[in-house]
């Protein structure tokens, strides 16, 4: 009798009551070389006992369906199916505290795994990515923009619906409150501090040379388009300014 010849090696995965597409090995190959191909790989994995002490001391892990020690077996066995599953949800559940790398016996750091593990989301364009990057577009366009993460003025009741009924309680006169600190740059509501044009460009050179703002056209063209503007105009404005001096 002859038997049919099969592999258990499944060519694509996918969840069969899902509508995304399924995957197909080499592309959760491509991904994997990706992650590993990290100058930080080797140090941040170094073998796994499995002891489960990254797991036990994670506080993402003690509210999520999450555990730091099941991450990195995933990437110590090369399990690629587990890593491109992980990489739908669980990865965005560590609190990049690095409490695991601390008390890791073999030295690793789950944390900076997942942090290789999201910048590879990130670069794939994985829906993930971009579902949890989008609620912070506003911050990330100010960071841009301004060189701050925050601004007074965006603590209300608008900017933080997730405070809930306490966001109320802070009607703080902000204008007085921020006049009085002695440090001037320290004086404006619209950013946290006044970051110098110079410096700005700076920062821009370094996100372009980085491959940030190639990370960030992945995830959100828009806002891709807006960070270029914002660039492009602070550029001349220190154009006009240098030759204002000359
Ligand atoms: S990563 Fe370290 S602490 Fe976590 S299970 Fe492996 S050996 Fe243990
Ligand atoms: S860095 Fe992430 S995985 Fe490690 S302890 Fe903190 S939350 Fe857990």
């Amino acid at each position: 009798m002859e038997h049919a010849h099969s592999s258990r090696i499944q060519e694509f995965i996918g969840d069969p009551v899902s509508d995304s597409p399924a995957i197909s090995r080499e592309k959760m190959e491509e991904i994997f070389q990706d992650i590993q191909a990290d100058i930080r790989f080797d140090h941040e994995l170094n073998g796994c006992l499995n002891c489960g002490i990254c797991t036990a001391t994670c506080p993402a892990a003690h509210y999520y369906d999450f555990s730091p020690r099941e991450i990195v077996q995933l990437l110590w066995t090369e399990n690629l199916e587990g890593i491109y599953d992980a990489m739908q949800e669980k990865i965005w559940a560590c609190a990049q505290c690095y409490t695991c790398a601390a008390r890791c016996p073999f030295d690793n750091s789950p944390g900076g795994l997942i942090m290789l593990m999201r910048e590879a989301a990130i670069k794939h364009g994985m829906e993930s990515a971009k579902n949890v990057l989008r609620p912070f577009s506003r911050v990330m366009l100010k960071l841009i923009s301004t060189g701050n993460q925050l601004s007074p003025d965006m603590i209300n009741a608008e900017g933080f619906p997730d405070w809930g009924p306490n966001i109320s309680k802070v009607k703080a006169p902000l204008e007085v409150l921020r006049k009085a600190i002695p440090m001037p740059t320290l004086n404006t509501t619209a950013t946290a501090w006044e970051v110098n044009l110079t410096t700005s460009i700076e920062l821009y050179t370094i996100w372009e040379e980085t491959g940030v703002l190639d990370q960030l056209e992945t995830i959100d063209e828009n806002l891709y388009d807006v960070i270029l503007d914002i660039m492009d105009e602070k550029r001349e404005d220190l154009a006009d300014w240098e030759d204002e001096q000359s």
